[in-house]
């Protein structure tokens, strides 16, 4: 093992280039920076112009087993240290984030193309509130006492599970990753996390900054690629939890690996989520909750993205207008500019597979697209992946753009007339992730919302995930729930029963 030749700076950095570059080439393993096995890197660009930030370390078999005996080490005692300290150790690195949100904010824009303002700073701040939360909960580990028998004392414990194998993908990746790591630190497992390969930089800083607090070994990070250092990591016969977030395809890749050894596996995947709004909603109130719902800041890159809009027909043609009209006044450009709304899309992979599904839309008989925001002006962005968010109308139910997950600054939108008819229409659909309803009668929003096929529905609003709220899709969207304490409990530790015969 090599110790890092360049060590990042201990005080926060607002350089988020000097940044990326200090953070090149290495896993973070043991408690310290080591250099990939087979002494390989690749490129990290920035989206928004193109040029290379940083190398990340090529992850592959031999670093992952590295990985995996370092945190299986550390597992011993940290199962062995009390709860509660476990949970505090967690809650000063929330606020050890804290005094870095601004430096980890501009990386990630960095690193990911998402806006500073709308979208980077507010990831940042979600780490360190789920961090704290999961943190408080260390007395909530409790079993309990079953009656069994005169002179039997039965009992429960919750005990850890041990070496979590976490796989994120890089939209939001710190938060992902926080939903992760937190709950399993806090239940007495440890930690290897495969980071996204278009976004390994600013997960990579928090590793570090976690282990100033941490004992070594807990909380470990790999860079790499998902055949190369994923595979070998979910398939790694010490990791005994797999926990991922990502596409359903590898998703279930890693189901089938959990199944093979018989461990538990989490897995939050695709959604395709459906917005209803009923012509008594309150209109400029949902006009902007369908700009959130469908992450148009996030250039729609959101497994919750309303990607699929229903409009009561009497409110359609104003609907679209005013939501064109929106995100038209949207201001796409630099991500680290504070004028900027949107950013830019991750990789040119992903661009042109959003490319292709506009192109198919455009193509389509009947359908139309509002094509909205300018694209920046800037030379230095010339380079840059702006795609400009398209607001499509007119689309057959079996278009592809309907049913299937795009993943980019794409929405449809369709009239209805009947509330029973476009229930059924919502939940036609593999997924099953989130949806929300817009309306002022309640008892209507509430008696829909019991009949819609998701993990989260929420009525006249359409907010981020959120600590202490369990988070998690049905059908293809996933297994198991993320973000609650319910979710710590169920996914992070397992229940054994004691018995003593006093008699
Ligand atoms: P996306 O399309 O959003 O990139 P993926 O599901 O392809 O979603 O990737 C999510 C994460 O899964 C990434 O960290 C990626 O490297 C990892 N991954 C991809 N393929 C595999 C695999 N075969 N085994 C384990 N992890 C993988």
């Amino acid at each position: 093992m090599l110790d890092h030749p360049h060590a990042p700076p201990a005080s926060p950095s607002l350089d988020e280039r000097a940044l990326a570059k200090a953070l090149s080439g290495h896993h973070f393993i043991g408690g310290r920076f080591v250099a990939a096995h087979g002494r390989r890197s690749f490129a990290v660009h920035n989206p928004a112009t193109g040029e290379e930030i940083a190398r990340a370390a090529e992850g592959d078999a031999h670093d992952v087993a590295t990985a995996v005996e370092n945190a299986a080490h550390a597992q011993v005692s940290w199962a062995r240290t009390p709860a509660r300290k476990r949970g505090a150790l967690v809650a000063q690195c929330a606020a050890l984030l804290t005094e870095h949100a601004e430096e980890l904010a501009r990386l990630i824009a960095l690193e990911t193309g998402k806006a500073l303002r709308t979208e980077s700073r507010v990831e940042a701040g979600v780490v360190a509130d789920i961090l704290s939360f999961f943190g408080g909960l260390g007395s909530e580990l409790k079993g309990e006492s079953v009656p069994f028998a005169p002179d039997v004392l039965a009992v429960t414990v919750r005990e850890p599970l041990g070496v979590v194998g976490a796989i994120i993908p890089w939209n939001v990746p710190m938060l992902l990753m926080a939903l992760k790591i937190a709950p399993a630190l806090v239940a007495g497992n440890t930690v290897v996390v495969k980071s996204a390969e278009e976004a390994p930089l600013a997960v990579l800083r928090v590793c570090e900054l976690m282990n100033r607090i941490l004992p070594p070994g807990c909380f470990n990070m790999l860079s790499g690629f998902g055949p190369e250092c994923g595979a070998p990591l979910v398939e790694h016969p010490k990791v005994r939890k797999l926990t991922f977030t990502g596409s359903v395809e590898v998703g279930r890749i890693v189901a089938r690996a959990a199944a093979e050894k018989l461990i538990p596996v989490t897995l939050e995947l695709g959604g395709k989520s459906p917005m209803i709004v009923f012509a008594d909603c309150d209109f400029e109130k949902t006009v902007m909750g369908a700009i959130t719902s469908m992450r148009f800041t996030r250039q729609g890159q959101s497994c919750t993205a309303a990607s699929r809009i229903y409009v009561e027909r009497g409110l359609f043609e104003r609907f679209v207008d005013a939501l064109a009209a929106k995100v038209d006044a949207m201001v796409m450009g630099d991500p680290l500019d504070e004028k900027t709304d949107i950013g830019a899309i991750i990789s040119p992979g992903q661009f042109e597979k959003v490319e292709g599904f506009i192109a198919e839309g455009l193509a389509t008989p009947g359908a139309a697209a509002r094509v909205c925001s300018a694209m920046p002006k800037d030379p230095a962005l010339k380079k840059g992946l702006f795609l400009r968010p398209h607001i499509f109308t007119g689309l057959p139910r079996e278009s592809r753009l309907v049913r299937e997950e795009i993943f980019g600054p794409v929405t449809c939108v369709f009239p209805f007339d009947d509330a029973e008819a476009v229930l059924a229409e919502a939940n036609d659909s593999e997924y099953g992730l989130a949806a929300s309803l817009w309306t002022n009668n309640l008892k209507r929003g509430l008696d829909l919302a019991h009949r819609l096929e998701a993990g989260l529905v929420q009525i006249n609003q359409n907010l981020v995930v959120q600590a202490n709220l369990s988070y998690g899709g049905v059908k293809s969207s996933g297994l198991g729930k993320e973000a609650s304490l319910e979710a710590m409990l169920e996914h992070f530790t397992h229940k054994k029963t004691i018995m003593v015969n006093y008699g």
